[in-house]
C-alpha cells in the first residue's frame, strides 16, 4: 500500500510558507509513486529568506555561544527522536537501501554533536601579551550563508553546513537539491523551530534560486556540496561580492593496491568491494578507478568477483537482505549505462555483479545491476570521468611510479586509497595529491568527522568537518594594542 505523498513547504523567517508551484520527487524504487512534492520557490521568495537571514543576523551574531550550544543539542535531540520514521522517508525518496539512510543520520548527528563539543574551543579569543603590548585575535560570524547541497547524501552535506554556521553565530537559508528535497527539509524544520525565527530560512528549487543565492548581496559566505561545473557557475555568480567560499565538489578517486595486498584477507577484499558499490555507487569519495599491481591482478580480480558476489545484492531499499538500492534518477542511470557502453564498444570486458534479489522492480526502477570493467584504457571515460554509480573499473599497473602519475594527472583531488603493507602504504600515500587518503579501506568506511574533510584541485576549495569545519565560517579579526604606537622611519 504507497504511503500518501508529503508537501514541504519553504521556510522564511520562522514561517511555513506554501508555494503556488510544486514539484514532485518519484520513489526511484517504483517511480510510479509520488513520494511528496516541494516547493518551487520563485527568486522573491528566495529574496525573503534572505532578507530574513539578514535582518535576523544583526542580533544572533550576539548571542551567546552557551545558548547556541544548548539550542542545537535541543535539535539534535529531536533529530535522534525522528530518525527511524526520517530515515524511511530518505530512502524511498532517494532509493538508498534503509541502512545506509540510517547511517546517514548517524553520520549527522555525530558531525553535529562534534561540532557543538568544540565550537567554544575554536571560537575562543586568543590574547597575546608580546614585547610591543598585547593582541587580542577573535573569531567572528560571517553573515548570511547560503548552503547548498546535493541529492547523495542530503543530511550529512546539509548538516555538515548548518551546524557549524548556527554555532559560529551566523543565519543561514538552505537550499537542498529537487532530487532528494523531502527527508532532509523535515530535518532543516527540527532545526530551525530550535532558533530564533529568520535564523534558519529553508528554500527549494534549481539553478534559478541558485543563482540568487549566489549572487545577493546580502549573502556573506557560500558553502556548497555539488558538482565541479555548477561550482564554476557559483565562483562566476560570486564574484562580483567577493564572498567567502567552502565548495565540495566532485572527484575521481582512486584506489591503490600493492604488491604486498593480501587478496585472500576477505574482510578487506569487502571493504574493497563496499568502497566502490555503496549507495549504488554514488558518493563523492567512493573508489571510481581501482588500479591492481600486475604480479596480483589476476588473482585480485577474482578474489573480488567472489567478494562482490556476496555483498552485492540488489533489489527494494526496504528488503533487510538488500545492500545496493535503485540509482536516485534516470538521468544518472542513463550517464552511467553510456559510460559502460562506450567502454564495452572500445573493448573492454563487463561482468555483471551481485544477485538481483527482487527481480520484478528492475524493469520500472531506476535500477542497474553493478557492473565490473576490466580492460579499459587508462584514458577511457569510464576510467577518468566520475560515473557517480553502480561501476568500477580495474586496471594494471606495473610500478609505483607510473600509479602516481595516473592518479595525480588527474584534474580531481577529493580522496583516494592505499591498501597494502601499512609502511608502504604510507609511503605511497605521501606522494598522492589528495584531500584525504585512506589506507586499507576507502569512501565513507574511513570518514572520521574529527578531522578536515575536502579536495585539492578541481575537487573543492576550504574543509568541511573537523575544527576546521568550524572555523571556516568565522573571520579572524586582529584587535591590536601596540606599545609603540608610531613607526620610527616615518619622517616628522
Ligand atoms: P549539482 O552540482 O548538479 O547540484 C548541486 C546543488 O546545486 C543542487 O542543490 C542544485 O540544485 C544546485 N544548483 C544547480 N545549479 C546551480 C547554480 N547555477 N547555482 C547554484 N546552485 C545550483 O550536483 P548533484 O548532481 O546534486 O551532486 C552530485 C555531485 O556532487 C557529484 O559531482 C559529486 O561528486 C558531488 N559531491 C561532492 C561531495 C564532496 O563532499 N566533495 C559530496 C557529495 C557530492
Amino acid at each position: 500500500m504507497p504511503n500518501e505523498p508529503i508537501k514541504i513547504d519553504a521556510i522564511i523567517n520562522g514561517e511555513k510558507v506554501p508555494t503556488k508551484e510544486n514539484a514532485p520527487r518519484e520513489n526511484p524504487t517504483h517511480p510510479d509513486e509520488i513520494v511528496g512534492y516541494a516547493p518551487l520557490n520563485t527568486k522573491e521568495e528566495t529574496v525573503q529568506a534572505i532578507d530574513a537571514a539578514y535582518e535576523a543576523f544583526h542580533s544572533w551574531k550576539w548571542s551567546d555561544v552557551d545558548e547556541r550550544i544548548e539550542r542545537m543539542q535541543k535539535a539534535i535531540q529531536k533529530l535522534k527522536d525522528a530518525t527511524p520514521e526520517l530515515a524511511k522517508l530518505l530512502s524511498r525518496e532517494h532509493g538508498k537501501a534503509l541502512y545506509d539512510a540510517e547511517g546517514e543520520f548517524a553520520i549527522s548527528i555525530m558531525w553535529m554533536e562534534f561540532a557543538c563539543n568544540h565550537v567554544k574551543k575554536v571560537i575562543e579569543p586568543e590574547i597575546k601579551e608580546h614585547e610591543n603590548g598585547k593582541t587580542i585575535i577573535t573569531f567572528d560570524p560571517i553573515g548570511v550563508v547560503s548552503a547548498i547541497s546535493p541529492w547523495n547524501y542530503p543530511i550529512s552535506l546539509s548538516t555538515i553546513k548548518v551546524a557549524p554556521a548556527l554555532l559560529t553565530g551566523n543565519t543561514i537559508v538552505l537550499k537542498p537539491s529537487p532530487f532528494a528535497p523531502l527527508a532532509v527539509s523535515k530535518v532543516i524544520e527540527i532545526i530551525a523551530n530550535e532558533f530564533p525565527p529568520g535564523v534558519v530560512n529553508l528554500v527549494h528549487g534549481d539553478a534559478e534560486v541558485g543563482v540568487e543565492l549566489t549572487s545577493n548581496p546580502k549573502i556573506a559566505k557560500i558553502a556548497f556540496t555539488g558538482g565541479t561545473k555548477t561550482a564554476k557557475s557559483i565562483m562566476k555568480a560570486a564574484s562580483d561580492t567577493i564572498k567567502k567560499m567552502t565548495l565540495e565538489l566532485g572527484g575521481n578517486d582512486a584506489a591503490i593496491v600493492l604488491e604486498d595486498f593480501d587478496v585472500n584477507d576477505e574482510r578487506a577484499m569487502r571493504r574493497m568491494v563496499i568502497s566502490n558499490f555503496l549507495t549504488a555507487g554514488q558518493i563523492c569519495m567512493i573508489a571510481k578507478r581501482v588500479y591492481v599491481h600486475r604480479s596480483i591482478y589476476d588473482e585480485f580480480v577474482e578474489k573480488y568477483i567472489e567478494a562482490a558476489n556476496k555483498w552485492i545484492r540488489v533489489g527494494d531499499p526496504f528488503n533487510p537482505d538488500v545492500t545496493v538500492g535503485p540509482v536516485n534518477n534516470k538521468r544518472q542511470v542513463e550517464y552511467v549505462k553510456s559510460l559502460v557502453e562506450d567502454a564495452k564498444s572500445k573493448g573492454a570486458k563487463v561482468i555483471q555483479l551481485g544477485k538481483i534479489l527482487d527481480p520484478e522492480l528492475m524493469d520500472n526502477g531506476y535500477f542497474l545491476q553493478p557492473t565490473l570493467v576490466l580492460g579499459a584504457d587508462y584514458h577511457d571515460p569510464i576510467v577518468v570521468e566520475e560515473q557517480f554509480g553502480p561501476t568500477v573499473p580495474i586496471l594494471p599497473f606495473d610500478d609505483e611510479k607510473q600509479v602516481i602519475e595516473l592518479h595525480n594527472e588527474s584534474i580531481y583531488g577529493l580522496t583516494s586509497s592505499v591498501w597494502g603493507e601499512v609502511d608502504h602504504a604510507v609511503k605511497v600515500a605521501r606522494q598522492i595529491e589528495a584531500g584525504t587518503t585512506m589506507i586499507n579501506t576507502a569512501a565513507v568506511q574511513g570518514l572520521d568527522v574529527r578531522f578536515p574533510f575536502g579536495g585539492v584541485k578541481q575537487s573543492g576549495v576550504g574543509r568541511e568537518y573537523g575544527e576546521e569545519g568550524l572555523k571556516a565560517y568565522t573571520e579572524t579579526h586582529v584587535i591590536n594594542i601596540p606599545k609603540n604606537l608610531e613607526l620610527p622611519y616615518i619622517p616628522e
